[in-house]
C-alpha cells in the first residue's frame, strides 16, 4: 500500500462536516479503514468534495442527528489505486436503497421502490483518503444540533457526507457554546510527521466511552452549552450534567432541574460545600473560605443566560437546606 502526505496548507483554511453513520465512538470503515470518530475520517473518490479538503481546515464530526467533535485537519493520507465494493439496486442500479432492520427482503429501494435480498456487487477503483484531527479534537457533545449544523453548511444537500461550513460562523457558534480550540497545529511536511501516531487518539476515545452521554446530559448541552454554570467554559471531559435535587428522590430528568457543573463543582453542590440561591447568586461554604480557587465563586451570578428554564424553586430548597448547615 503506497501512502503520502498532503502537508501544504492553505493559507485560508476551509470549514467542513464529516458524516458518520451511528452514534459517537464507533468504528467504521469507510473507505475499508477502521476509523475512531475522534482521531480521523477517511473517504474516497466517489464522495463529493473528496478534493477540496486540505491540511488546517476545520471539520466538524455529525452523526444524522448532531455534531460530536470538531477538530482541524493535521495531515492527510491519500492511498491511490484502492479497490472499493459498491452495491447497487439490482433493479434500476441506484446506489440509495436502505437496509431495513424489520423487514424483509432485507433492502429496499426508494427510488425505484423495489426490495430484494441481495444487492448487485461492483469492484470500483478509488482513491482512498484519511483525514486526521484527533490532536485538536474537542468534543462537542451535541451542543449543535442538526438544525443549527444545517444552518452553519453552505451546501443544501442533505444526502452529502463531506459537506461545506461558514468557518467564520462555525468557529463563533462552537466558541459561544463553551468550545475552546486550540491552535491549528502546523504540519512539519519533512516526512518524519506520522498520521498514524498522532497525538490524542486513543486516551481521549476511552475518556469519551467513560464518559457516556446520558439523554438528561444531552438536554442539558443543547440548553447550556460546554460551559460550567458556576466556572464557565470548560473540557467536555470534566463536565457533568448536575440533578438539582437528589435524582433517587425524584426520578426527574427535567432540564428545568438541572445544570451544567464542572465534576468538581458538582461534588462541591451534592456535598453541600456550595449553593445557589434562587436569585442565582453563588455561595460557598464558610469552611472553604481558605481554599481561594473556590471562595472567590462565592457572591458571582451564575453563567447562564436570565431566561434559561430553571426551577429556582427546586434551587432555593437545596440553598436552604446546605446553608442551614453552614
Ligand atoms: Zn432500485
Amino acid at each position: 500500500m503506497t501512502e503520502a502526505e498532503i502537508a501544504a496548507p492553505r493559507a485560508q483554511g476551509g470549514a467542513w462536516s464529516f458524516l458518520v453513520a451511528g452514534d459517537e465512538t464507533q468504528f467504521q470503515g469507510n473507505a475499508g479503514y477502521e476509523d475512531v470518530v475522534e482521531e480521523s475520517y477517511s473517504y474516497d473518490s466517489t464522495v463529493g468534495n473528496y478534493r477540496r479538503v486540505a491540511v488546517g481546515d476545520l471539520v466538524v464530526v455529525r452523526n444524522g442527528r448532531e455534531a460530536l467533535g470538531v477538530g482541524y485537519v493535521e495531515a492527510l493520507q491519500v492511498l491511490p489505486d484502492q479497490e472499493k465494493v459498491r452495491s447497487r439496486c439490482p433493479f434500476c442500479r441506484n446506489t440509495g436503497f436502505k437496509e431495513r432492520t424489520r423487514e424483509l427482503p432485507r433492502y429496499k429501494c426508494s427510488p425505484c421502490g423495489n426490495a430484494f435480498d441481495r444487492p448487485t456487487r461492483e469492484t470500483v477503483e478509488v482513491t482512498a483518503f484519511r483525514a486526521h484531527y484527533g490532536g485538536t479534537w474537542q468534543p462537542l457533545d451535541g451542543c449543535l444540533d442538526k438544525g443549527q449544523l444545517n444552518e452553519l453548511s453552505l451546501s443544501r444537500s442533505d444526502q452529502q457526507s463531506i459537506k461545506k461550513m461558514d468557518r467564520t460562523r462555525t468557529l463563533e457558534a462552537i466558541t459561544s457554546r463553551g468550545v475552546r480550540m486550540p491552535s491549528p497545529r502546523e504540519s512539519t511536511g519533512t516526512g518524519g510527521h506520522r498520521p498514524a501516531e498522532l497525538p490524542g487518539g486513543h486516551r481521549r476515545t476511552w475518556a469519551a466511552l467513560r464518559r457516556g452521554q446520558s439523554g438528561f446530559r444531552r438536554a442539558l448541552v443543547r440548553q447550556y452549552g460546554l460551559i460550567c454554570a458556576v466556572t464557565g467554559a470548560a473540557p467536555a471531559e470534566v463536565l457533568e450534567a448536575a440533578h438539582l435535587r437528589p435524582f433517587a428522590e425524584t426520578q426527574s430528568h427535567r432540564v428545568e432541574e438541572g445544570l451544567m457543573l464542572r465534576s468538581d463543582v458538582h461534588r462541591l453542590f451534592d456535598s453541600g460545600l456550595l449553593a445557589i440561591d434562587a436569585g442565582l447568586v453563588v455561595r460557598v461554604a464558610p469552611s472553604l473560605a481558605g481554599h481561594e480557587l473556590y471562595s472567590a465563586f462565592s457572591g458571582t451570578r451564575l453563567r447562564i443566560p436570565s431566561d434559561a428554564p430553571i426551577d429556582r424553586r427546586v434551587l432555593a430548597d437545596h440553598h436552604a437546606a446546605t446553608v442551614a448547615t453552614w
